[in-house]
């Protein structure tokens, strides 16, 4: 972990009122760069291997400059070049995911939100640990596999964007599918709809939700995922018949549909996010700025969190120009559009060391 004391070094050299935003050309990065531009930053596009000719069809989302670089390695050794800029990143899953949280946690630039909460959300035990101690309920995990006797889902470690999971449904059907050579963990099927919400947490901000440790907790938006093949999959009969024809379940992700929740359910959603917000604060230093709870809400009108993302997700793309919830706070706004205002705001009152690691 780059020491909180050089990001804060490195800060003071910053003309603050010539910062520039950039982050990786991927992702949610159309919606970065729009929402930093419409709040007057210079942008920059960090790219390896992405194709970025996609940004010419799309004017206001392309960064003003584009960096390519032989590999991940180079932004880092580039680093000094990009403080000498005053660059602050945005962080998004698919950058920390192909730098690598533990990697990601050493770059030597100022980014926005808490690193220190890659480790908690990378671990799953950790992150299990870190929401139910909060008090917020999560899928139900089962220890020994022979005691399966309802629909679960193993996930093996590191299983990411919905591949490596599987469902069984008994210990017959668990055996069958396991690959004992890779840790893995059982949990619940829970059955139920999913809702995937984007909160944002600001540290800085005191009017609105107020959190019982200051700041204001706001929820932006809501999507769903579409994930294949498991969406479509019941058009085609029963899955038991599906594994005879060597046809699985998987839950990898595609595309994002804009949702609402039922009105009753925002309470609880609010009160989800607070615990898990205060909860960062005892555990590692806290979270701010924009972060998903990854929900399931069963027929009892009940939330279990099956994950956090604590970063943009790619779920908030489809509000670009504001949110049923956003336009209730900032019309228009979309999320980017959030954290470009926020890191301007820390800019002018000179406190950038408040959000930035
Ligand atoms: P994850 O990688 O944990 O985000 O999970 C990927 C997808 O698997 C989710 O979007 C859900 O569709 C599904 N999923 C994960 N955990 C559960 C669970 N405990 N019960 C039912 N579905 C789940």
């Amino acid at each position: 972990m780059v020491p909180k004391e050089k990001i804060d070094s490195i800060l003071e050299g910053y003309d603050k009122d010539d910062i520039t935003i950039a982050t990786l050309c991927s992702h949610s990065s159309l919606q970065i760069f729009h929402g930093a531009k419409k709040a007057g930053f210079k942008t920059i596009g960090f790219s390896v291997s992405q194709d970025t000719r996609y940004y010419d069809a799309f004017p206001l989302g392309k960064p003003d400059e584009l960096i390519r670089f032989q590999d991940y390695d180079e932004i880092f050794e580039r680093a000094g070049e990009f403080t000498d800029r005053n660059v602050v990143l945005i962080p998004h899953g698919s950058f920390v995911e192909y730098i690598g949280p533990k990697k990601f946690e050493k770059l030597e630039i100022p980014c926005y939100g808490n690193r220190a909460v890659l480790q908690w959300e990378s671990d799953r035990d950790m992150e299990r640990q870190w929401i139910t101690s909060a008090g917020v309920s999560m899928p139900r995990i089962i220890n020994d596999a022979r005691e399966i006797d309802k629909p679960v889902l193993v996930k093996y470690h590191g299983a990411k964007g919905g591949r490596g999971f599987f469902v069984a449904k008994d210990y017959p059907d668990f055996k069958m599918s396991i690959d004992h050579t890779q840790p893995y963990n059982i949990q619940e099927y829970v059955l139920g709809t999913r809702y995937y919400l984007h909160f944002f947490y600001s540290p800085l901000k005191q009017d609105g939700y107020k959190v019982s440790r200051g700041g204001t907790m706001e929820l932006l938006s809501m999507d769903r995922r579409d994930e294949s093949n498991i969406d479509e999959l019941y058009k085609l009969g029963s899955q038991e018949d599906l594994k005879k024809h060597g046809l699985y379940p998987s839950f990898v992700v595609t595309g994002n549909v804009p949702v609402v929740i039922r009105e009753s359910l925002l309470p609880k959603a609010f009160e989800m996010a607070e615990k898990i917000v205060n909860r960062s604060y005892d555990l590692f230093g806290g979270i701010w700025g924009p972060f998903c709870l990854e929900t399931i809400v069963t027929d009892k009108l009940e939330f279990k969190v099956f994950e956090i993302s604590t970063r943009i997700v790619a779920g908030t793309n489809p509000f670009i120009s504001g949110s049923p919830y956003a336009d209730l706070i900032y019309p228009g706004l979309s999320t980017g559009g959030r954290m470009a205002n926020e890191i301007k705001g820390a800019a002018q009152e000179n406190i950038l060391e408040q959000i930035l690691t």
